[in-house]
């Protein structure tokens, strides 16, 4: 580790990673990942892998557009197999008045470039053959959204990362972070002291932490999301399920991996529970019969970082020149990473990023300018 960089990023999950690789790329080298456990240690290495355009915010759509558009070269970018798949995404919707509101949000969609459309119970199945039909009304389907293997993109990324020049410190905790009067920073860390004149915070579940020690207050709560994988099965579910809170996907290696909302907010622990498997195993059953009696191979859990619009706080603080947050993304962090990656680059490397993201900046909280979003899962 040196004593000093252009730039710290504090948080080795898919949002530093992101940023150091594309700092690095546009010739931005003397960058610093430091974490503080391993790679992926935080909730990209426990999130469910799913990639969707499918929102009802313009913002959202308009970023995740673009996300996906990254995702599917993502492998061929970083030279690394990160498996994604347009799997795509299909909501199950079980009542009238949902069905309506999912016919709007279609049109909303489309509207912003992302064609999805609503299926009916028989097109619904021709996507997915294992469906049960009795469990909902009408589906929503984007063919487009996908997934992709959070430990796979992790290493893709930090070794993409790596060969530009960007070091990466594992089990490198930050302890304290002190501002200079020469606009420059000290960063502590469990290894040493760094000098550095760009902090960027993708401390994930630790940002609300890190944003404290240089005395910026993010309006974070921790939720707890349960999640669990089976045994691997021969390829047969097709698409990421949605039905409200649920959503399950089965991997390139055959495993169905989901969750389900257990309703653990303000959560102190990330412990997992029997209460969670059987509430999954009940829903997740209901919309695929065939999934009854497969071997539950492992469950964990992880933090859902939740901001007052659950959305995440992206870009500059105004009281703090040189202090960048990327974070608070609720459920929908991962997806993001591409483009996260991509437009905090620019504003750190060059004061702007091309797409205007001012609406995720912090200072939103303060003036009331909250974003609007409707579909959030989980
Ligand atoms: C169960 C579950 C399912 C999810 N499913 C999806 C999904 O399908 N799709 C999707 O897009 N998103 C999903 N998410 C959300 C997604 O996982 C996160 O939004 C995303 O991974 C955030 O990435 P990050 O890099 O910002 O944070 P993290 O991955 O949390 O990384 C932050 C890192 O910072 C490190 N750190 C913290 N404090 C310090 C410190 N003081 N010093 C050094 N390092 C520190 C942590 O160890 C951690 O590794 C899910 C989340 C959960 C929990």
């Amino acid at each position: 580790m040196r004593s000093s960089y252009d730039c710290i990023i504090v948080g080795g999950g898919i949002s530093g990673l992101a940023i150091a690789y594309e700092l690095a790329k546009r010739g931005y080298k003397d960058v610093a990942v430091l974490e503080e456990c391993y790679l992926g240690s935080g909730s990209t290495g426990r999130c469910g892998s799913g990639i969707r355009a499918q929102f009802t915010g313009p913002d959202q759509i308009v970023l995740l557009r673009e996300a996906e558009e990254m995702w599917v070269h993502m492998s061929d970018e970083l030279g690394y197999d990160i498996h994604f798949k347009a799997c795509g995404y299909l909501f199950l919707w079980d009542t009238p008045e949902l069905v309506e509101k999912a016919k709007h949000d279609v049109e909303f969609q489309n509207k912003h470039g992302v064609m999805s459309c609503i299926v009916d119970r028989q097109e619904a199945k021709e996507i997915c053959p294992s469906l049960n039909t009795d469990s909902f009304l009408a589906g929503q389907w984007y063919d487009k959204d996908g997934m992709a293997f959070p430990f796979d993109t992790v290493t893709g990324y930090a070794q993409a990362a790596r060969r530009l020049g960007v070091d990466i410190l594992t089990t490198t905790d930050v302890v304290g972070i002190e501002g200079t009067a020469a606009h420059t920073f000290t960063v502590h860390t469990t290894q040493g002291n760094i000098e550095t004149k760009n902090v960027v915070n993708a401390a994930g579940p630790g940002s609300k932490g890190i944003a404290a020690m240089l005395g910026v207050d993010l309006p974070y709560r921790l939720d707890k999301h349960q999640i669990m994988a089976t045994e691997p099965l021969e390829q047969f579910l097709g698409p990421m399920l949605v039905k409200n809170s649920l959503y399950y996907l089965q991997t390139h290696r055959g495993n169905v991996v989901g969750g389900t909302d257990t309703g653990d907010k303000n959560a102190t622990d990330i412990d997992s529970t029997f209460e969670f498997l059987t509430k999954f195993a009940s829903e997740a059953c209901e919309i695929v019969p065939r999934l009854a009696g497969v071997k539950l191979m492992r469950q964990w859990a992880g933090y859902y970082v939740v901001s007052p619009d659950a959305h995440p706080v992206l870009g500059p603080i105004d009281e703090v020149p040189g202090f960048f947050q990327a974070n608070g993304y609720s459920g929908h962090g991962f997806m993001m990473g591409p483009i996260v990656g991509r437009l905090l680059a620019e504003y750190v490397a060059d004061g702007k990023p091309s797409i205007d993201i001012e609406h995720y900046n912090f200072r939103r909280f303060a003036r009331g300018e909250l974003l609007t979003e409707k579909a959030i899962i989980g």
